[in-house]
């Protein structure tokens, strides 16, 4: 999966990453399917391991045009993970009282201790994005961001944090289809705004902020991967099989159990 790897330092063009990739699975979906299974259980399995252990935190970064799949990474990717030990932290438009701070005020609060999973749905990455995108704040303020966001996560890593980010790569046509079956499915159409329309035209602009972000704050330390996302199933195998690697790469132990255990009887 090296090849979603943003590399440090190197430019990102969005054109030129396949959202349509699917791998080269023989059985394609079924066998995807079958994998993603697979994979979700050595995830529920470690996570398990990283809880019990106490010793690192993991924070894991989604961010995505609309529609692009966020929701359905957490749903489908973490599905039966043990909640005690796993959080998802969702960054809306900021409140009064977070505006009235510094952008990663809100985050830090919510980053993970050890032993703890935390899913950002929605990030920090907003605050070079949708604030960027509609002028919230002049180039001046959010164009110092990009080196602040690289000394924030280099931080959060020296003290122990494993950080994963993944860009959900949809396409614009993509986007549409999803839109629209939003608004056919009365089960969906609660996730469909009006809102949504306008930032759909502002698509070449997101691109460019995107192109930035991915360009200016991949690190070795924190690396973005462009996730494929076009096809979910594909979506859910790449970041799972990530997810897993990077976690194994943790040579995780269970804690050793109290000494002198041996003989004890249980009346
Ligand atoms: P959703 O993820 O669909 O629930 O939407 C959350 C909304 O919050 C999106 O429209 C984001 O653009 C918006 N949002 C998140 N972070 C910020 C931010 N820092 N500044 C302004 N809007 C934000
Ligand atoms: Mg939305």
């Amino acid at each position: 999966m090296k090849q979603y790897l943003v590399k440090p330092g190197t430019k990102v063009k969005l054109s030129t990453w396949d959202p349509n990739e699917t791998g080269d699975l023989r059985g394609g979906k079924q066998d995807g399917l079958v994998e993603v299974a697979k994979l979700n259980n050595k995830l529920k399995e470690l996570q398990e391991l990283l809880y019990a252990e106490h010793k690192h935190p993991v924070l894991i970064v989604l961010q995505a045009m609309d529609t692009g799949g966020k929701d359905g990474v957490i749903r489908h990717v973490f599905e039966g993970v043990n909640p005690q030990g796993v959080r998802v932290a969702a960054f809306k438009a900021p409140t009064p009282e977070e505006l009235d701070h510094d952008y990663l005020w809100r985050v830090h609060k919510v980053t993970p201790g050890k032993g703890e999973m935390v899913i950002f749905n929605r990030s920090h990455y907003e605050d070079v994005l949708v604030v960027r995108v509609h002028h919230y704040v002049p180039p001046e303020v959010w164009g110092k961001r990009f080196e602040q966001i690289n000394e924030f996560e280099r931080m959060l890593t020296e003290n122990g944090t494993m950080i994963l980010k993944f860009y959900l790569h949809i396409d614009r046509d993509e986007q549409r289809e999803r839109l629209q079956a939003r608004l056919d499915d009365p089960s969906k159409r609660w996730k469909f705004r009006l809102g949504d329309l306008e930032e759909r035209k502002l698509w070449p602009d997101y691109m460019q902020a995107y192109e930035d972000v991915l360009s200016k704050t991949s690190t070795d330390y924190a690396p973005w991967m462009i996730i494929p996302a076009n096809h979910k199933w594909y979506r859910d195998l790449v970041i799972s099989s990530v997810l897993v690697d990077a976690l194994q790469n943790l040579n995780m132990k269970y804690p050793e159990p109290e000494e002198n255990l041996e003989g004890v009887v249980i009346e």
